[in-house]
């Protein structure tokens, strides 16, 4: 839809100000040619069954919602709300807060926090659909959150470890990343990491930690490098540049999280990031992605 490329939040607000125009907008994107029978397969128009929001199938007399299948399923906030709380958290590079959202949006804080995790997982969901290929920077990275005991941090063993794999383009530029905490650094954890989520056959660059070359006998090319900023300055230079970007959106946007949700928080770090140059697209991209992800209830979230 050409006419949402470029919304502003004003914009935004008037083009779904209503739940009808949000469920039109999901109807269009569920069934761009028309309606198609869930259960049977049958096209043609639906009855409408205005005062449930549901579409009877003609032939089968199968109840189908816009809804049904995606993450807002049988949802009791308006899809209005939703709505918002995908475009404040897809467009804005900082993110948004289960806070921020609780009050821009006018609901409970444990709904802004549900929703907010459902659109990171959806999130995930779409950027598992890719691997990295080509040349990989590959490094780890010591979260900590600053809430724990200020005299323990920086010891290194309060903290928890990320790796992150980027590529690069072909005149060194930084494309994409993908990042996981680990439980603990070794030649396992890195090289199963490496087979998830990058390409069979793919150079990476790494610095002279020797569990890294556990990587050349994984199917991949294993470069690595003594870390020396001093005589070699470029080495890794995007991915800590990624990385130092990574903790500060961590602690700015959410003052450190608890280990239990970094890896969710980082999903929608990277998410975003793969996405930077698509920015007029993200609300588009983002709700399609939350169309077609799992639903998972508040309980598995906290489970
Ligand atoms: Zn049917």
């Amino acid at each position: 839809m050409a006419q949402q490329e470029t919304m502003t939040i004003m914009e935004f607000q008037e083009r779904f100000s209503t739940e009808e125009a949000c469920r039109e907008y999901l109807f269009e994107k569920r069934w761009p040619n028309g309606f198609v029978c869930p259960k049977c397969g049958s096209v043609g128009e639906p009855f409408q069954i205005i005062s449930r929001n549901l579409y009877q199938c003609k032939h089968c007399n199968h109840q189908a919602s816009v809804t049904a299948g995606t993450i807002m399923d049988k949802t009791k906030t308006p899809l209005r709300k939703w709505f918002m709380a995908i475009y404040l958290i897809s467009s804005d590079k900082r993110g948004c807060s289960a806070l921020r959202l609780k009050k821009e949006l006018a609901i409970a804080y444990d709904t802004a926090w549900t929703i907010s995790h459902k659109i990171r997982n959806a999130m995930k969901e779409r950027d598992e659909n890719y691997q990295l290929c080509g040349l990989i920077e590959m490094d780890e990275g010591f979260f900590g959150s600053p809430s724990k005991g200020a005299g323990k941090r920086g010891r290194g063993t309060d903290k928890t470890p990320v790796v992150v794999g980027l590529s690069l383009g072909e005149k060194g530029e930084p494309e994409f990343i993908k990042a996981q905490v680990l439980e603990t650094v070794d030649g396992k954890s890195l090289s199963e990491f490496a087979a998830v989520t990058i390409e069979q056959g793919a150079t990476i660059n790494s610095d002279g930690l020797p569990s890294y070359t556990e990587l050349s006998r994984k199917g991949f090319e294993h470069q690595s490098m003594v870390y020396d900023p001093i005589n070699n300055p470029d080495h890794l230079k995007w991915l800590h540049v990624v990385v130092s970007n990574l903790k500060a959106f961590l602690n700015g946007t959410y003052h450190g999280v608890p280990q239990k949700h970094l890896q969710s928080y980082i999903d929608e770090f990277c998410y975003r990031f793969n996405r930077r140059f698509w920015q007029d697209q993200l609300f588009a991209r983002t709700i399609f992605a939350c169309m077609n992800a799992s639903p998972f209830t508040r309980y598995e979230l906290i489970g």
